[in-house]
């Protein structure tokens, strides 16, 4: 009894559900975190080991992003476990399965995550009618392809800049992971007058001070092909490297905790806006903050993909989730990067008692506040 309830705090989760079916193999769990303001969005992960806590902990983190940015919609995040890359039919049994198990949750809707993609979507829309990150020929809007996430990242590099002595025309920015995200801000900033002088995938890093062929670049990952195989710059051959490169904007789009105590002190940039997950671990984030560079972190910065996802759920087109990103995400960068230079407080700190301010309006507005 005692074990469940070691997760909840003063937000949530309000339900935690634990599906298991022996005879098919069927073992999910989906943590509904919070919905006081509207149904949950989450991801789906398929993993073979992801235990109920951390699944607790990244619904958590939708709350707060869905709330940061300005949705109607609460977080929940949901685990099938198995090995995602198991044969198709098997997992599209399990997939519908598990859809079927959660028809009446009426509190969530299914998103991808880690494992899960827009095909398995399509399965669960199928049967429950209930997700987003669906195919085009489902009025999915193909948020990975087109760049949401790195089109809200271009954004709030704008806005960050007017609280930072230089601006975007010949900047130095640094990419560290070169895909979904990482290439389509390399992109939208190069197209801002930024100059991409170093980027980095799995493999390694490429440098060239005098910036970086962009065209050239994402043909290479087109090909399936690393970007140390550019041909000219300085390779990198260790992909830490990259941290410590010198420019003016340093962009995490990559892995967790890819910056921490022992190599935040390389880091030689201006700026950091976070592509990434949680790239920096806290105690690297206080040294920044020390240091004078500015972050803006993660759920505020990378909240591209989800508001783009909660627009396809509105049957909206492209063009205008690419607005309501670039809104959303201005307004809520100048309102957090306000409060830290009027309370010198972290970046992450103001974002957080932004977010969780807001969770709690929308709970004062339910019917179970006035009991
Ligand atoms: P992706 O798999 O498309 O790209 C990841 C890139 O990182 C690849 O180029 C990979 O080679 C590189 N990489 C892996 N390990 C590395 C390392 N140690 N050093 C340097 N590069 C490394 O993933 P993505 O969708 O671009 O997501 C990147 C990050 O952004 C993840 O943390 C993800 O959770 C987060 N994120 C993604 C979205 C989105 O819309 N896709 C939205 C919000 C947050």
């Amino acid at each position: 009894m005692g074990e469940i309830f070691d997760y909840v705090d003063e937000l949530g989760p309000t339900r935690i559900i634990h599906i298991h079916e022996p005879t098919h193999g069927l073992k999910a769990v989906l943590v509904v975190d919070n919905v006081a303001a509207g149904p949950a969005i989450g991801g789906l992960r398929m993993a073979p080991d992801v235990s109920t806590r951390e699944c607790a902990r990244l619904a958590r983190a939708m709350t707060l992003k869905n709330a940061a940015a300005g949705l109607p919609h609460g977080g929940a995040k949901s685990v099938l476990f198995g090995d995602p890359k198991m044969p198709l039919e098997e997992k599209e049994r399990l997939i519908r399965e598990l859809a079927c198990a959660l028809n009446n949750e009426k509190s969530y809707i299914f998103g991808p995550d880690m494992g899960t993609d827009e095909k398995c979507m399509a399965w669960v829309k199928d049967e429950i009618g209930r997700s987003v990150g669906l195919p085009r020929e489902l009025g999915g809007i193909p948020l990975d392809e087109i760049g949401a996430t790195g089109w809200g990242l271009s954004q709030v590099v704008d806005v960050a800049l007017r609280y930072c002595d230089f601006g975007i025309e010949g900047a130095r920015v640094v990419v560290q992971g070169f895909g979904a995200v990482g290439k389509h801000t390399a992109r939208f900033l190069a197209a801002r007058g930024a100059k991409i002088v170093a980027v980095g995938d799995s493999r390694g890093g490429i440098e060239d001070p005098s910036g970086l062929d962009l065209e050239r670049l994402l043909a290479l990952k087109e090909e399936g092909r690393s970007v140390i195989e550019y041909g000219s710059g300085r390779k990198l051959k260790d992909p830490d490297a990259i941290v410590g490169v010198e420019c003016d904007i340093w962009i995490p789009a990559a892995r967790p905790d890819v910056v921490h105590k022992d190599n935040v002190e390389r880091l030689n940039t201006r700026l950091v806006v976070q592509g990434a997950n949680i790239p920096f671990t806290p105690s690297a984030e206080k040294a920044l903050h020390q240091r004078a560079i500015l972050n803006v972190p993660d759920f505020i910065a990378n909240a591209g993909g989800v508001i783009c996802a909660a627009m396809e759920y509105q049957q909206m087109n492209q063009t205008a989730a690419f607005q309501v990103i670039e809104e959303k995400l201005r307004t809520n960068t100048e309102e957090v990067l306000e409060q830290v230079r009027r309370k010198q407080c972290l970046p992450r700190d103001a974002a957080m008692a932004m977010a969780t301010e807001r969770v709690k309006r929308a709970m004062d507005t339910r019917r179970w506040a006035l009991f």
